[in-house]
């Protein structure tokens, strides 16, 4: 093996095409001279033998080596048809046409924003501009802005995109949870749109289920869209609200009691155990609670907190006969904890009545195993990705990176 092809290992080279001329240190970068040659060809134009006739330079960037940026001065052979007088350019399979980005370079980026790094961390690392990064990123990846075959179950969701717009997501509940599609909006007539536009009515009508949540006004519209699917309120959305209850009467059981009671005290910092499913309760090991300032059990906790204040209880039963359902999958419990709830003027009576008005879209997250676990999981990657990159100016970009991550 010669030394040519050491270097042109060591570069991620693997055109042996290429020859290289000459390695120069310069005090930032690596200047690679190298020589790229071959055979006369049949003329694409008139199919006459050419010839070779001199040589052009082009340069090109390619991937930095132990963070030395590295740039490719290449001398490239041109060849002349002596018939039509038609002159082209020798070719390399590492190159992209008309680009100084090479291949592997351009891979590497892409690879990279995958992994929600900026375009400036990207830029540092593969040791070109940020310019060329993101030039060489959002001009080689086309946005999709459905998915070729609607799935026939769906999730729907919202995560807040550039600025304070909302943007509508959807996503396959099974296959992977595969992107369906993602909108710069969330309003009904976007929706409508987007999916009258992208599929058939055959198609819609093969839907079978829409987990969405319950604050969403999607209700009206999947109807019209998908007439024979079943909608699914997500359950961990039913758990949230219900909790989101228990824990504004909590903090209603506390206000005109002594700050120094234990019954405060429990109540102000041990709110997760009342959390906690009523049967996993532990009755029996006791240990110390620093918001309490002494030993105890969960099951004292609870019975400290339930015993202050009727109201409290009440929501708090509630609560757990939602939460214990849901975890069993028990639809005919479901029903009647929501049904057979009596309201008290608690702020668990809100909850109820929206779990009452949606009851065979909320039983049927028990009917059906599907859930927005998959979005939320991809609602976490997009935020993660904002975060990291410290927004989005532009929607389109963010979208690119958010298929990114996703394929
Ligand atoms: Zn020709």
């Amino acid at each position: 093996m010669s030394q040519n092809d050491f270097i042109l290992k060591l570069l991620n080279i693997t055109d042996t095409n290429i020859k290289i001329i000459d390695c120069i240190n310069q005090n930032h970068r690596f200047e690679v001279r190298a020589k790229l040659t071959y055979a006369p060809f049949n003329c694409p134009n008139c199919g006459f033998n050419m010839i070779k006739y001199g040589f052009k330079s082009t340069k090109h960037f390619l991937l930095s080596l132990n963070g030395k940026a590295i740039r490719l001065n290449l001398k490239r052979q041109r060849f002349l048809c002596n018939n039509c007088h038609t002159t082209t350019l020798s070719h390399s399979p590492q190159l992209l046409a008309g680009k100084n980005v090479t291949v592997a370079l351009n891979n590497s980026i892409v690879q990279l924003a995958k992994d929600s790094l900026t375009i400036k961390e990207i830029s540092k690392i593969v040791g070109v501009s940020a310019t060329t990064v993101s030039r060489s990123l959002y001009d080689n990846i086309t946005f999709r802005q459905s998915a070729k075959v609607l799935p026939v179950n769906l999730c729907f969701d919202e995560f807040r995109s550039t600025g304070s717009d909302m943007s509508f997501i959807c996503c396959d509940a099974d296959n992977d949870h595969k992107l369906v599609g993602l909108l710069s909006n969330r309003l009904n007539k976007s929706i409508t749109e987007f999916f009258l536009n992208q599929y058939s009515k055959q198609e819609r009508q093969l839907v079978r289920t829409i987990t969405l949540d319950l604050n969403a006004q999607y209700q009206t519209i999947v109807h019209r869209l998908f007439p024979n699917a079943e909608i699914i309120v997500d359950r961990f959305h039913i758990v949230q609200l219900v909790s989101r209850a228990l824990d504004k009467a909590r903090l209603l059981a506390t206000s005109g009691l002594n700050h120094f009671s234990r019954e405060y005290k429990v109540l102000k910092s041990e709110w997760k155990i009342f959390h906690m499913q009523e049967s996993s309760l532990n009755a029996a090991d006791s240990r110390y609670y620093r918001g309490l300032g002494e030993y105890s059990t969960q099951q004292n906790i609870v019975d400290l907190g339930l015993n202050q204040s009727d109201d409290f209880k009440h929501s708090y039963e509630a609560y757990q006969s939602v939460l214990e359902a849901i975890r069993n999958n028990d639809i005919d419990a479901l029903s009647k904890a929501i049904t057979h709830y009596k309201r008290n003027g608690s702020p668990m009576d809100i909850a109820m009545n929206t779990l009452k008005k949606n009851l065979s879209y909320v039983l049927n997250s028990s009917r059906y195993s599907y859930s927005n676990g998959p979005l939320e999981g991809i609602n976490r990657k997009i935020k993660a990705l904002k975060r990291g990159c410290f927004g989005f100016k532009n929607q389109m970009h963010f979208f690119m990176r958010i298929q990114l991550i996703r394929a």
